[in-house]
């Protein structure tokens, strides 16, 4: 059997260094690795045995990197609240509630709905790891996993979890496991256990993922405990680096981008979480400009209701259009960059682009979907404004991660999808049962003004 997927007669968006779009081509995949971009036709003896898609109608996109995700089981569920108190009522108590099984099935049910709508990767902070690593392998997709770590009070997971972790998991399912140090914010965290998280990931030669200026409560809590706004104090405590990934940054003074220049810090922008959170909206026009690494996260399931990249890569466009009514603003290519390249480059991987040399994580668009038409033939400049402005996660046909087929014609190949949306239902009641909401939070309601 051959080791070669051979894709033909396709249209390939490669978000190569000049965003270079190739009509007509082949893409040869051998192994993990794209081996060949081109016009002219295949040597015959590599499709011999190969498995061929007609790629004719399509277009082939590097796959979506979603650079800020939780595994998230309770979508819709008391989601009315503002930040602090959705997180104290609903949930912590419901993370604090899983067992491995109910991770394992949340698990699955996320990256399903991810694989479907074309992310092939997902920086993932949750809890019982072993469980949701076993989940990403069996599915097929490529998850950067962080425990959701904070000081032992809280009852989440700590820095020894999180050990743990990287030396049980981190190169599992062929590499396609990775474990970083996760913190989940400053209110819940102390100086020592920050400069412990960095002191664990130089130890282990891995980065960090960090939620960070978030919300204004977020602002106000490290003011009072740190005398420091939160991306200041996480400078002071060696958080920021390039290995570390920090995500929102909604409320960053100028000082603090400049922080995040100088330790080439990594940011996830979230804008629909954001949005739907109230949090406000990131200073990405300030990020960009200063040279940050901007890539797109969907958030949770929780804060967001969809895992659609599609949606943000919308979002991360028009909420600056109409926040500085400008309408030059993050045109469509540089939002599909972040969508790709971006966070491919924040996690330090060969994917984000379709070139040789390239890991082979790509996924094809039906062409033939209605939100194609029109459709200029042979325009780049249409099919990206198509991609970023029109198509949703379900104009998505076919999902490759490294050199495997995991969904082709919208069929999932490796598991029973039907069984993970019960199984996900089943377990989320489980753990609805199992919540236990701190008496100050039980009766949180919306705060006017909050
Ligand atoms: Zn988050």
């Amino acid at each position: 059997m051959s080791n070669h997927i051979i894709i033909e007669n396709t249209t390939v968006v490669t978000m190569n260094d000049d965003d270079e779009v190739v009509f007509g081509a082949s893409i040869v995949i051998d192994g993990n690795r794209i081996t060949t971009v081109t016009t002219d036709s295949v040597d015959p003896a590599l499709t011999e045995g190969a498995t061929v898609i007609d790629g004719d109608g399509m277009a082939a996109l590097p796959g979506l990197v979603d650079l800020h995700y939780h595994t998230a089981l309770g979508k819709g569920w008391s989601d009315h609240l503002p930040l602090f108190e959705y997180l104290q009522s609903c949930w912590y108590p419901m993370i604090r509630a899983l067992d491995p099984e109910a991770a394992y099935w949340a698990g699955m049910a996320s990256y399903a709905e991810s694989l479907r709508s074309g992310t092939t990767t997902v920086n993932d902070m949750y809890r019982q790891l072993p469980s949701v690593a076993r989940a990403a392998e069996q599915i097929g997709i490529r998850a950067v996993l962080c425990n959701d770590v904070a000081d032992d009070e809280h009852d989440l997971d700590s820095l020894a979890d999180n050990a743990n972790a990287y030396r049980t998991l981190h190169g599992s399912a062929d590499g396609r496991v990775e474990v970083l140090v996760g913190i989940e914010w400053l209110p819940l965290s102390s100086r020592a256990l920050l400069r412990g998280a960095r002191e664990l990931a130089d130890e282990l030669g891995t980065g960090i993922h960090i939620h960070l200026n978030e919300s204004l409560s977020e602002l106000e809590i490290s003011q009072t405990k740190f005398g420091r706004r939160p991306t200041e104090f996480a400078y002071d405590c060696g958080i920021l680096g390039p290995d570390c990934i920090a995500a929102h940054c909604v409320w960053l003074n100028d000082a603090e981008i400049a922080l995040m220049r100088e330790t080439g810090t990594h940011i996830s922008h979230n804008p629909v979480s954001n949005a739907k959170l109230g949090n406000g909206v990131a200073r990405v026009p300030e990020m960009l400009a200063a040279g940050l690494n901007v890539g797109l996260g969907h958030d949770a399931a929780e804060c967001n209701n969809s895992r659609d990249l599609f949606q943000v890569m919308k979002w991360a466009s028009l909420v600056h259009r109409a926040n500085r009514v400008d309408a030059s603003l993050q045109q469509a290519p540089d939002v599909l960059r972040m969508a790709t390249r971006n966070g491919s480059a924040a996690l330090g991987h060969d994917t984000g682009q379709i070139t040789s040399g390239s890991i082979a994580d790509i996924i094809l668009i039906d062409l033939d979907s209605p939100v194609f038409t029109p459709l200029m033939p042979d325009h780049p400049g249409h099919l990206f404004s198509h991609l970023v402005f029109a198509a949703d996660g379900s104009c998505v046909d076919t999902t490759i991660v490294d050199g495997q087929i995991v969904m082709r014609g919208r069929e999932f190949t490796r598991f029973d999808e039907e069984e993970v949306l019960a199984r996900a239902n089943e377990h989320f009641r489980a753990v609805v049962g199992r919540m236990v909401v701190p008496p100050e939070y039980a009766n949180a309601r919306v705060r006017a003004g909050s």
